[in-house]
C-alpha cells in the first residue's frame, strides 16, 4: 500500500460497543472530536444510566411534558413515524418490556404472560405525545418508557459522517459497534466484512464493497439467552412481546443513511424475507441482505453494493 493509501485507525468504547474510525491521514485531534461528538450524544438519548433527557421524559411518564433540545426531539418524532407505520416491528415505546426480559444483561429470564400482557398496554407509540411548539414530549401513562437503542447509533453515525464532510474529510469509516457509515470512494471502495451468526471467531460468510453508504446488521445473535432449549433474542415484537420468532440469523441495511438501516433491520425483521422483499421493492435506496437458520443467504436487490460469498456453508439466493 503507498502511504497515500495509508488508513489510520482510532479505537475507542463507547455507548458499551466498540467504536472504531478510519482516516486515510493522521489526525489524532480529530479522532478525539469525534469521539466526544459520540460522548455528547450517547449522553443525551441512553437509557442505560439514571440521567439523560431520554430518562428525564421517561421519569415524567403520566406526569407532564418535558422539553429537550432539537437533536432528541428529531430523533423521537423520527422514531414516532417509525413506528406507526402500517404493520410495523418498530416501536419506541417497547421500554418497559426491554426493561423486564433485561436480555443480555444479569439476571435476564423469560418473564410470566401475564407481566408481559400487562407491560404491552404500556407501550402504545401513539401516546408518545410530541409539541413542535416547544419540542416537548410527553408519555401519556405512568410506567411508559421511551427506548431509543434499536435508533440511537444509526442517528449518531449519521452525525458524525456530516462532521467528518463539514472539516473537509472526503474519505472516512465510522463502525459505532455495527452501525457502519462511510463517506467517499476510497481506491476499490469500501470492504464491509458480513458477520457469521453466533461465530465466535470472527468469521465472516462474505464481504460488501461499498461507497458514501451506511451498512447495518442486527442479528440475533448479538444478544440472547437460553432457556429449557430456546433461544430468546433482543428485538422485540411489540405484538406479543416475546422475541420476534422467525427464520432469520440476521439482516443487513445498504442505505445512504444509517438511520434508515436502524428503522428497516427492525421492520425486516417483523417481516421475514418474503415480506421484508416485497416491501423493500417501492424503495430503490434501501437493499437487504437476510441471512436464514437454513443458511441462505437471501439479497433484496444488489445495486448499491458488491457482495462476494466467502463461506460455502451458505447458499446465496435472491
Ligand atoms: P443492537 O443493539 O445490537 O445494535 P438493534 O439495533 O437491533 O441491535 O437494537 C436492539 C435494541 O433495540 C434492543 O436492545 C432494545 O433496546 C431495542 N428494541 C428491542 N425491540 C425493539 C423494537 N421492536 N422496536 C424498537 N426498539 C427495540
Ligand atoms: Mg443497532
Ligand atoms: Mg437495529
Amino acid at each position: 500500500m503507498s502511504d497515500s493509501t495509508r488508513v489510520y485507525s482510532y479505537s475507542a468504547v463507547l455507548m458499551g460497543s466498540p467504536i472504531l474510525l478510519k482516516l486515510f491521514a493522521h489526525n489524532e485531534a480529530l479522532a478525539s472530536r469525534v469521539f466526544r461528538l459520540i460522548k455528547q450524544y450517547e449522553d443525551l438519548l441512553t437509557v442505560n444510566r439514571a440521567q439523560s433527557q431520554v430518562m428525564d421524559i421517561n421519569h415524567a411518564a403520566g406526569q407532564h411534558p418535558v422539553v429537550v433540545s432539537a437533536p432528541v426531539y428529531a430523533l423521537i418524532k423520527c422514531a414516532k413515524s417509525a413506528s406507526l407505520l402500517p404493520q410495523s416491528a418498530f416501536n419506541l415505546a417497547i421500554g418497559p418490556l426491554v426493561k423486564r426480559w433485561r436480555i443480555g444483561f444479569k439476571g435476564d429470564s423469560v418473564p410470566p404472560a401475564d407481566e408481559i400482557s400487562h407491560l404491552l398496554t404500556l407501550t402504545n407509540p401513539e401516546q408518545v405525545v410530541l409539541n413542535d411548539d416547544d419540542n416537548s414530549v410527553y408519555l401519556a401513562q405512568m410506567g411508559m418508557e421511551i427506548d431509543l437503542g434499536a435508533i440511537a447509533k444509526g442517528y449518531i453515525a449519521d452525525r458524525v459522517r456530516d462532521y467528518l464532510r463539514q472539516e473537509g474529510v472526503e474519505q472516512g469509516l465510522i463502525n459505532l459497534g455495527g452501525n457502519v457509515q462511510t463517506l467517499g470512494t476510497p481506491e476499490g471502495g469500501w470492504s464491509i466484512g458480513l458477520k457469521k451468526p453466533f461465530s465466535t471467531s470472527g468469521a465472516m460468510i462474505g464481504t460488501l464493497e461499498i461507497e458514501n453508504k451506511s451498512v447495518v446488521t442486527s442479528g440475533v445473535y448479538e444478544r440472547f439467552f437460553e432457556q429449557n432449549g430456546q433461544l430468546y433474542h433482543h428485538i422485540l415484537d411489540p405484538r406479543t412481546g416475546y422475541p420476534l420468532d422467525n427464520e432469520l440469523d440476521s439482516v443487513t441495511i445498504i442505505s445512504a443513511d444509517s438511520i434508515d438501516g436502524d428503522i428497516w433491520t427492525t421492520l425486516m425483521y417483523g417481516m421475514g424475507v418474503e415480506k421484508g422483499c416485497a416491501a423493500l421493492r417501492s424503495r430503490p435506496d434501501i437493499e437487504a441482505i437476510f441471512v436464514t437458520k437454513n443458511k441462505e443467504v437471501v439479497l433484496s436487490s444488489s445495486h448499491l453494493y458488491r457482495f462476494t460469498l466467502l463461506d460455502r456453508e451458505y447458499r446465496l439466493t435472491g
